[in-house]
């Protein structure tokens, strides 16, 4: 991608109305832009970044077996009614200018469409198990958040639902899925601490969070020092588990207390919503019985965020490879004669034909200062550089965005070595 077609601009100065550092970040790359609070688009960089993650989370959850599907998001109240979730204060409520009937929510999480969509399919034991999953934007109306992407009151979700012929079956499932989720979040570089949480009244027990420690995360948990056993905040007090305490799984360890974001969610559902929805199946002794759930759930929004604010300097963002826009941001650098120019764009065009990603900064009325600039503060991970002193030598000057030293080298020496 040329940067000088790119319709996005860097900005200098920190946008007025923002307070976190992922927004900051990545409104001023131009990678995201805040329509209003908690509603943010994604622009042609951000989408490429929410592109990554999503090829990630679909190729980990189709090697569980599951089967990508895709839900409306207008949700009919008799589906809400069905599980006594429709009055749930963050639920949005929509109404037709004509019909002023109160007959939608947009959707929030999807356990009932998709179980009655289920009770259509499913009738014997041969039908189970199966797991199914979506992108899709949900609609939560948070109170005001400080957190840009972090907390969106609009935002894109794996979401997960597992269909068994019992508890036993949906826990070894579910042991997939934990399985899956950690290599999720390990590909996309950030490392997730698996914390038992609150199950409320939807679950047969505990949930399961993902939570990467940040000063930023909205929540408090309580890590092992020795085994690594967390546990939420939200179900401490009744565990007797607190700051300092000797661990209660491995006995050694004791507890500290760290803020977490939670990038993941996994419940063990039980049978709440098949037995709203008549979901029941013929067991191998001929008798009816409700199909066991689980759900399970992933924000790529915040994963995206909670990425920026593990990986930044102050310069600006540093991309994790597996999550970057562009793997390389090839930088002509000084006056666009045309041996430069010609120079820039042998580079380009062999780095694009060795299949890299590449988004080329070939704008000619922007001073090196300015690009050197942009490139800290869209920080993808390889930056090549152009310029008399690299054609003088016939080689190019290779910098990591981690790291401070740059080198000379040829062309084909580093598409050898990247390839
Ligand atoms: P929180 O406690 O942070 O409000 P939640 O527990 O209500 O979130 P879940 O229903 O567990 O959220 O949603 C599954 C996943 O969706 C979460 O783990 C998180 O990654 C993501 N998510 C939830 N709410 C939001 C939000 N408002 N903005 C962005 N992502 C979200
Ligand atoms: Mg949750």
């Amino acid at each position: 991608m040329r940067q000088s077609e790119l319709f996005t601009k860097t900005q200098k100065k920190d946008p007025r109305d923002e307070t976190s550092l992922n927004a900051k970040l990545l409104e001023r790359g131009g990678f995201v832009y805040k329509n209003s609070a908690g509603i943010y688009s994604f622009l042609p960089l951000g989408w490429r970044v929410i592109q990554k993650l999503t090829q990630i989370i679909r190729e980990e959850m189709n090697a569980i077996g599951g089967q990508e599907l895709f839900m409306p998001a207008l949700v009919e109240k008799r589906y809400l009614d069905a599980s006594g979730r429709w009055d749930v204060e963050i639920s949005f409520e929509v109404k037709g200018k004509k019909d002023r009937q109160p007959g939608f929510t947009l959707g929030w999480t999807h356990e009932e469409v998709l179980t009655e969509i289920v009770s259509k399919y499913v009738s014997s034991y041969e039908d189970l198990p199966f797991a199914a999953y979506q992108f899709q934007t949900k609609f939560r109306n948070e109170a005001r958040s400080k957190s840009g992407l972090l907390r969106g009151r609009e935002f894109i979700m794996k979401d997960l639902y597992s269909f068994h012929v019992s508890e036993g079956d949906l826990r070894r499932y579910y042991e997939k899925v934990a399985g899956a989720y950690h290599k999720i979040f390990q590909r996309c570089g950030v490392e997730a601490v698996y914390t038992e949480a609150a199950g409320g009244s939807f679950t047969i027990s505990n949930t399961h969070e993902f939570q990467v420690l940040s000063p930023v995360g909205e929540d408090t948990i309580f890590v092992c020092d020795d085994c690594g056993y967390a546990v939420n905040q939200d179900i401490s007090g009744s565990l007797k588990i607190k700051k300092g305490a000797v661990c209660a799984k491995c006995k050694k360890g004791k507890f500290r207390e760290e803020k977490a974001i939670e990038v993941g969610n996994i419940f063990p559902l039980g049978t709440k919503y098949s037995k709203a929805f008549n979901l029941q199946f013929v067991n191998k002794d001929g008798k009816k019985e409700p199909v066991v759930m689980g759900s399970y759930g992933i924000g790529l929004g915040r994963l995206m965020g909670t990425i920026v604010e593990v990986y930044h300097d102050e310069k600006g963002i540093v991309w994790p490879e597996a999550a970057a826009p562009f793997k390389i941001h090839l930088l002509v650098l000084g006056e666009a004669t045309p041996q430069l120019k010609k120079a820039g764009e042998t580079v380009y065009n062999g780095l694009t034909a060795a299949g890299l990603e590449v988004l080329y900064d070939d704008r000619e009325r922007v001073s090196p200062g300015q690009k050197l600039f942009d490139a800290d503060l869209i920080g993808l991970p390889l930056r090549l550089v152009v310029s008399e002193k690299t054609l003088a030598a016939d080689k190019i000057e290779l910098k990591r965005r981690a790291e401070k030293e740059s080198r000379l080298l040829k062309l084909e020496e580093f598409i050898k070595t990247i390839k």
